[in-house]
């Protein structure tokens, strides 16, 4: 491929996503153009783009809408666009429009796009090229009476899953017949109803695995690296809550082993641009999961341990240059966790807390990285993603990295609405996290962080008035 140079991307999602790549935008010397739905007109990242164009009053239409994406990208002067991640991220129909009308994709193709965005296909094509799968079906199922049979040749328990799924939704776990067949129809409905498709498959379900996955970076000349694995097994409903770069509970030689694996999974279906390849670990029994052909939430703990700007690569590898590095050029060290700040209330079933912030001041001080997009008096829409900012915290040390996580949580004020920060701080807090043992059962065993109790989570009146003094104090 011959290699041209990006003037100008249009970045096709909003938030803390749309930030960072403005960002990465600002730092390449690249124009940036926002693009936003009436809700999120005051969202920080149309204020740090270069240019912003509305898509309109509905929340969500525009975001999900490939042709007016592309389209808007030609008459705006964009070389490129960039998907960030959910949206059309994982959608091939904007990579096709994108190549269609001139326009450069940040991210693989769009036939990898779908090929691996579909689960079942992926699971064939990791098989061929001897990475090993979780056992499973060869395909998608048809009836409850074929997953019935297919449930006694795995064994119980097993998972339902949604063929083109993400997010942890679509996921059911079935512990005997009777449960399979009350959650099968469950899992169709759920996959329709979010992901436009009733296709779902099954696979045998690894009691208590750890979520392992790799970060991939390839080139459009054969070049795949890998910068290592984070450890994403501090989930609830399998969503990720709190993420670890490298994984503290692993050694060197199942980390070089699962590197290879992800680089050989890339090169296998001719990955071009960055990627995760996620894994289940079970002992030392490595099983390949899915592959996202995109940024990911949590890419910010693998660039901090690595100093590798992920964003920063995407772009130089659209233009068709090499990657910055050989395999042998990239390191880690230290540790870095990702705490996922969501906008939910702990105490009440996790449920969204959106509305304005009254006051927010951003913790800071040595080892830490706060990605998000929100400011004291913004308004959190209630249409997207609870995840309201990333607090990434870095250190030598697993115990530093540990304690630093803590206090930053406690240099921080975030006031107006509920979040899941004083929940992350019980579990840092926590022996056998603490002891780095650990894995995607410790949420839902350990329903008690949730209860805590701590002058922290003052009453709202107490909020309000916080709030009013630090408004009037002006800090
Ligand atoms: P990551 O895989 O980067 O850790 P998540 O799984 O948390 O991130 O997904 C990030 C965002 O993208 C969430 O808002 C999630 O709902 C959305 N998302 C992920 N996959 C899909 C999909 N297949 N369809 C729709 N939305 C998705
Ligand atoms: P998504 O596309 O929504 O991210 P994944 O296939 O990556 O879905 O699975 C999300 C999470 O669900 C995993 O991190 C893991 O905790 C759990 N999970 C998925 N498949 C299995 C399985 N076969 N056995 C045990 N847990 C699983
Ligand atoms: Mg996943």
């Amino acid at each position: 491929m011959k290699s041209t140079t990006i003037r100008k991307v249009l970045i096709a999602n909003r938030g803390e996503i749309a930030l960072r790549i403005v960002r990465a935008c600002a730092e390449y010397n690249i124009r940036s153009v926002a693009v936003y739905t009436e809700p999120d007109r005051y969202g920080l990242f149309v204020k740090r783009a270069s240019e912003a164009y509305s898509l309109g009053e509905d929340p969500l239409a525009g975001y999900l809408d490939p042709l007016r994406i592309v389209n808007l990208a030609v008459e705006t002067g964009c070389d490129a666009i960039h998907p960030g991640y959910g949206f059309l991220s994982e959608n091939p129909e904007l990579a096709r429009l994108c190549e269609l009308k001139g326009i450069i994709f940040i991210g693989p193709s769009a036939e990898v796009i779908q090929r691996m965005g579909d689960k079942t296909q992926a699971r064939i094509a990791m098989t061929e090229a001897g990475v090993p799968v979780t056992p499973g079906t060869d395909g998608n199922l048809d009836s409850v009476e074929q997953a019935l049979t297919e449930a006694e040749r795995i064994g119980y328990p097993v998972m339902v899953k949604a063929t083109s799924g993400g997010g942890g939704r679509g996921i059911r776990r079935c512990d005997d017949a009777d449960d399979l067949r009350k959650q099968f129809p469950r899992v169709i409905s759920e996959a329709t109803k979010a992901f436009g498709s009733a296709e779902v498959f099954m696979e045998k379900c690894i009691v208590n695995p750890k979520h392992i996955e790799v970060q991939v970076l390839a080139d459009s000349h054969g070049n795949v690296v890998h910068l290592f694995e984070r450890d994403c097994s501090i989930q609830r409903r399998n969503q990720k809550l709190i993420e670890i770069a490298p994984s503290p509970q692993i050694g060197e030689e199942l980390r070089a082993r699962l590197g290879e694996l992800a680089v050989k999974a890339a090169e296998a279906v001719g990955y071009c641009s960055a990627g995760t390849v996620e894994f289940l670990l079970a002992g030392d029994e490595v099983y390949f999961m899915e592959m996202n052909t995109r940024i990911q939430v949590e890419h910010t703990i693998t660039e901090q341990i690595t100093g590798v700007d992920i964003v920063r690569e995407q772009l130089r590898v659209a233009e068709g240059k090499e990657l910055s590095y050989r395999q042998q050029d990239i390191n880690y060290r230290g540790y870095a966790i990702q705490l996922r700040i969501n906008a939910e209330d702990p105490k009440n079933d996790f449920l969204p807390s959106f509305g304005r912030i009254t006051h927010y001041y951003a913790p800071g001080g040595p080892g830490v990285r706060v990605d998000t997009a929100i400011y004291t008096g913004y308004e959190i829409p209630p249409y997207y993603d609870s995840m309201c900012l990333k607090l990434v915290v870095w250190a030598l040390t697993w115990e530093e990295v540990v304690a630093r996580a803590q206090r930053a949580i406690d240099d921080m004020r975030l006031h107006g609405i509920r979040t899941t920060a004083n929940y992350y701080q019980q579990i840092l807090k926590h022996e056998d996290f603490q002891n780095r043992h650990f894995d995607t059962s410790f949420v839902a065993r350990h329903p008690e962080l949730s209860r805590y109790s701590d002058k922290r989570h003052p009453s709202d009146v107490a909020l309000a008035v916080s709030a009013a003094i630090a408004a009037y104090a002006g800090w």
